[in-house]
């Protein structure tokens, strides 16, 4: 009822472009932003993780589509963004020597705020399609941070640590793990995250974004 009456006064309209589209990607965009597709592996040296899988770049039509994406339920838009990364046959076979999928936490009190959390949706809609393990028991977010984005390099780093807390050592030991953000930046919180999992024991890392900015 209340989907009902929402989706009245604001009808559900293309991220991209504003026209009024139930999935809210029109056909027309959708086949734009396929086109803006990277689908890049970067090999990262001197972090804790080993590699950075980034889906497309975080720029133009993405950028719009992401942060429009990010902040309201638009389950298709789960569907697009994770078939997006499944359909690709290099991301496949890639994706299929790891282990699980972790999607990077939410603290409690955003999760409560917002009712769910993108990456996590995402992650479940890849674990369907690749047969991958999708495992939010382990990692959880303790600290309630300042929103990343708000904050510049240096200090996104010391906002982060600590922020995470890992549950269940034993599942993660010598496993290879595909960790699951939206949007990697300075990857301070790829870092982090990375830096618990190797912690307690983790053999590989890859971190794979929705976008790279
Ligand atoms: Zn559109």
């Amino acid at each position: 009822m209340l989907e009902f009456v929402l989706n009245f006064l604001f009808p559900p309209a293309c991220c991209v472009c504003g026209k009024l589209d139930r999935n809210w990607l029109c056909p027309k965009c959708e086949k734009r932003v396929e086109r803006l597709e990277k689908s890049c592996v970067d090999q990262i040296e001197n972090k804790k993780y080993e590699k950075l899988l980034y889906l497309f770049q975080y720029e133009s039509l993405v950028r719009k589509l992401i942060l429009r994406y990010k902040f309201s339920n638009k389950a298709y838009l789960n569907h697009f963004f994770a078939n997006r990364i499944a359909q690709n046959e290099k991301n496949q076979e890639l994706l299929k020597q790891y282990d699980m999928i972790i999607p990077v936490p939410m603290h409690k009190k955003k999760m409560q705020k917002r009712g769910y959390n993108q990456t996590e949706l995402v992650a479940n809609e890849l674990e369907k399609s690749l047969g991958i393990p999708m495992r939010k028991d382990i990692l959880s977010k303790v600290v309630n941070t300042t929103t990343q984005s708000k904050l510049g390099g240096k200090a996104r780093q010391s906002n982060i640590q600590h922020a995470f807390f890992i549950q269940n050592d034993s599942e993660v030991e010598d496993k290879k793990i595909i960790l699951l953000d939206d949007i990697y930046t300075t990857g301070a919180t790829s870092e982090e995250c990375s830096r618990v999992l190797k912690d307690a024991g983790a053999r590989e890392i890859l971190v794979l974004v929705l976008a790279k900015d």
